[in-house]
């Protein structure tokens, strides 16, 4: 009987904001090994980790893929190495490579850790030590910082997933503008939305396919299955020659960076969590135009924040009254802030207490402390100082979702069309 066994390979750190992109490597290096009759075992996976860690390029995302570990894993590991040492930016000081082999089985242990670099932040020395102690062979570039994400990046439990395809320019064209047909992306949206999704922010006329970045990437399509994907990549048109096409398995868009936190107490700085409060106080807008509030339970309280690049998302905050009940979804960033992502109205608020209405339809005014209420057209008198509950129209609804626009959307948070 013959025992099919796997090299798990992880490879991440080898970008910086100049240039280069650790998927646009995987890809290389995939190429490379088909080249030499060696190919994957189902998708390369593209990794979301920690979004508040420290050396972060942009997304924070390692990569890994699966071969047979066969007579051919020793020409795989040779070649993965020398691409990594070719192609790394190697000279910015923040790009430290990491490269991991792994050909056993995937232990509880490492699902543990991946998860852990996703929640947390992890040091080098953590990851090499743990690294080791479940058999990992660890290469270091530099400092070697990838080898966190590479590990995590193999070890992570897949349950709910997404696809991206990414196409890649020709280095001739690397920082050049992107030439891609605005027209044809809007057609591709309307043929496989919500198959595929983040394509186009429509409130804010931005094509987000397209990086902001002098990366290799053409565009990327993020999507819920290959089939969509094909549609997709046949109706986008581009005027500039494609080097390569990659489909990546992906952790992007399910939420897998949020904690449901019991309380407020219970949420940290630099975690992101799932929470329920009541809002305290109306939202009030700072200068930069970032708007704030607060929200409390039996625990505690937080000051919520959605910030400025949350365009519109600003607007629909701004409609939260005290005592409405909401499902919060964030991150506790460096001001101790909890950003949110999106909510879900559990309960609104849609009482108002006001003055009394006089038989004549006037409204009243107080008549002095605790003297109730007097009408100043026909004079009739009110001895009780209560005031009346008036039910008040809300522009939110109760039950419903709310997120920020696409444009602000961090790459791990679940879109409303994926909930
Ligand atoms: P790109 O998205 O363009 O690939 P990036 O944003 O992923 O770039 P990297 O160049 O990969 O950025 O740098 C992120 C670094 O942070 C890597 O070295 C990775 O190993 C490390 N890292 C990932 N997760 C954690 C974590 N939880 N704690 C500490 N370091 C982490």
């Amino acid at each position: 009987m013959v025992i099919i066994t796997y090299l798990y390979v992880g490879i991440d750190d080898t970008d910086s904001p100049d240039g280069m992109c650790t998927t646009y490597l995987a890809c290389h290096i995939i190429r490379k090994l088909k080249e030499n009759g060696i190919s994957l075992v189902d998708y390369p996976r593209l990794i979301r980790l920690n979004p508040f860690a420290r050396f972060k390029t942009r997304g924070n995302g390692g990569v890994a893929f699966k071969i047979f570990n066969d007579d051919k894993a020793d020409l795989a590991k040779q070649i993965i190495l020398d691409e990594v040492s070719a192609l790394s930016m190697f000279d910015c000081d923040n790009t430290n490579p990491g490269v991991v082999f792994y050909d056993g089985e995937i232990t509880e242990k490492m699902k543990e850790y991946a998860f852990r670099a996703i929640y947390e932040f992890i040091t080098i020395d953590e990851a090499e030590k743990f690294g080791k102690s479940v058999g990992c062979e660890l290469h270091k570039f530099k400092k070697g910082r990838g080898i966190i994400g590479s590990i995590a990046a193999i070890s992570l439990p897949l349950e709910d997933f997404t696809y991206e395809l990414l196409a890649y320019r020709i280095p001739e064209n690397y920082g050049t503008k992107r030439l891609i047909d605005y027209d044809s992306v809007i057609e591709m949206d309307k043929k496989t939305f919500p198959d595929t999704f983040e394509n186009v922010d429509y409130s804010e006329s931005y094509i987000a396919i397209e990086p902001k970045t002098p990366c290799p990437v053409l565009y990327g399509i993020r999507s819920n299955n290959v089939e969509s994907l094909d549609i997709a990549r046949e109706t986008v048109k581009v005027n500039e020659p494609i080097e390569d096409y990659c489909i990546f398995l992906t952790n992007q868009h399910t939420d897998m960076h949020i904690q449901k936190a019991d309380n407020i107490c219970e949420m940290k700085q630099f975690g992101c969590y799932e929470v329920i409060g009541t809002v305290k106080d109306s939202p009030h807008v700072i200068d930069g135009g970032h708007m704030f509030f607060t929200v409390f339970d039996e625990s505690g309280e937080i000051e919520c924040g959605a910030y400025e690049p949350t365009k519109d998302f600003r607007k629909t905050v701004s409609h939260f009254r005290e005592g409405d009940v909401l499902r919060l979804y964030g991150g506790i960033g460096e001001q101790n802030t909890f950003n949110i992502e999106k909510f879900q109205v559990i309960k609104l608020n849609d009482i108002e207490y006001r003055n009394p209405v006089c038989e004549c339809g006037k409204t009243m005014t107080s008549a002095g402390k605790n003297k109730g209420f007097k009408c100043k057209r026909c004079g009739s008198r009110i001895s009780s100082s209560q005031k009346v509950n008036f039910k008040i129209e809300r522009l939110l609804n109760e039950g419903q979702f709310y997120e920020t626009p696409v444009s602000a959307r961090r790459h791990l948070s679940k879109p409303i069309c994926r909930m």
